[in-house]
């Protein structure tokens, strides 16, 4: 097979080896249930009890603050359906509060989305009691992709039960500033004489940024966080959400006792393993990685930059992940691009894996205040462990020539 170069980290990473080793016996030789109480169960559950030691400790949290999901997207539906299932009942009569902001992950764009649905007809009459709804706010993002925090500190009102601010945008990598969030919200509690076991509650996606930032949640002032392992060299539909002691949270899958009931089922104790050791070795080895990478990533952007005319970076130069980097490259289509360096032998892809099967223009790069086109004309690259220097050397040798055919087709056309 001829060479291929990985630059689409931000979709989804490979399983490191190290992490493939720790979960290889828990498949067939320790596959018991832990909830069994026999001695087959009990090893399931001890593995079971470790991970969770284990990924509390990497966020400096208590074991039973840790809820394992299958996968990111579940820890984003529980956090956010969890909430609005158990605060919504304020005694106020305004519908409920939630903030956000225009570039999260669809994870949570369209949970929130559902429950402003939920409380309103498609003619925007109210369809529950108004204490019964929801209203969402949508914060702004700067041009180059930070959160709006004054926007943040006027939304915020008593009917607030959530604010949901991702920790790193996926698809061009702005890093939020979440302990600041944070702050602004302890505040607004502090005024208003809300305790801390109180909503508003925050919750913050770290999904893109678990493999590179620092994610102690005391220092980032977090109640809820989602992490998932398929972006850190784990198990895809792996994850944990993070929920602070005390908060009660409202089950959305319903079943069994596991995770403290708020995710039945039999635990898939090999991926739970999994994930706790992809999370621990990335943690383990992240400022490091983060200046290796961060070095290719500027000698990348500064390569493409220079050798393409007509081509801008999206998101904040320095405020953004060490393996993120977003260029809109004007008149060549995204998906056309793809496509021709797929072929080359590079694997890329536009903002983001969900939204590339669709022409939909990224709501993402369209939150810049970049237009339609721009938005079409967007790359992601995203680095990862394995990528060297050379491997930039080959995409800077062979995307120049890729633009000028693109070009000229559509300047043809
Ligand atoms: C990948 C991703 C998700 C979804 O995670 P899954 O494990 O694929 O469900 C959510 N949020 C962000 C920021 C992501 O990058």
């Amino acid at each position: 097979m001829a060479k291929r170069i990985y630059l689409d980290h931000a979709a989804t990473t490979y399983l490191d080896p190290e992490v493939k080793m720790a979960m290889e016996p828990y498949w067939e030789k320790n596959f018991g249930n832990p909830s069994s109480l026999h001695q087959e169960g009990m090893e399931a559950r001890k593995a079971l009890n470790t991970s969770r030691k284990i990924v509390a400790s990497l966020i400096a949290a208590n074991p039973d603050e840790i809820i394992f999901t299958n996968g990111g997207t579940e820890s984003d539906n529980l956090a956010i359906f969890g909430v609005a299932g158990q605060y919504s009942d304020l005694e106020t009569e305004f519908p409920s509060g939630i903030i956000t902001t225009k570039i999260e992950h669809h994870a949570v764009l369209n949970s929130c989305e559902v429950l402003e649905k939920r409380a309103r007809l498609p003619d925007g009459q109210a369809r529950l009691p108004a204490k019964q709804g929801f209203e969402v706010s949508y914060l702004n993002v700067s041009k180059e992709g930070i959160v709006d925090l004054k926007e943040l500190k006027k939304a915020l009102a008593k009917e607030t039960i959530l604010v949901s601010i991702m920790y790193a945008n996926n698809e061009m990598g702005a890093i939020q500033p979440i302990s600041e969030a944070a702050k602004i919200i302890r505040d607004f509690k502090k005024q208003n004489n809300l305790a801390s076991l109180q909503p508003p509650f925050f919750h913050s996606d770290a999904i893109q940024a678990a493999g590179y930032l620092d994610m102690n949640v005391h220092r980032l002032g977090l109640d809820l966080m989602s992490v998932n392992g398929s972006k850190i060299y784990g198990p895809k539909g792996m994850g944990f959400l993070y929920a602070k002691r005390g908060l009660k949270l409202a089950p959305v899958i319903h079943g069994g006792g596991q995770e403290r009931g708020l995710r039945p089922g039999t635990e898939n104790v090999a991926g739970i393993v999994g994930l706790a050791k992809a999370f621990e070795i990335v943690q383990k080895n992240k400022e490091k990685e983060a200046k290796r990478i961060s070095g290719l990533r500027d000698y990348l952007i500064k390569g493409v930059l220079k050798k393409i005319p007509r081509s801008f970076l999206n998101g904040h130069p320095i405020l953004r992940l060490p393996n993120n980097a977003n260029i809109t490259i004007s008149g060549v289509e995204g998906e056309s691009l793809i496509l021709y360096l797929d072929a080359a032998g590079i694997a890329c892809s536009t903002g983001s894996a969900c939204t590339s099967q669709s022409l939909e223009p990224s709501h993402v790069i369209l939150a810049l205040g970049k237009s339609k086109e721009a938005s079409h004309c967007s790359v992601r690259f995203s680095l990862g462990k394995k990528n060297k220097k050379s491997d930039i050397d080959y995409l800077l040798k062979v995307l120049p020539e890729i633009v000028k055919k693109l070009r000229t087709i559509s300047a043809v056309k």
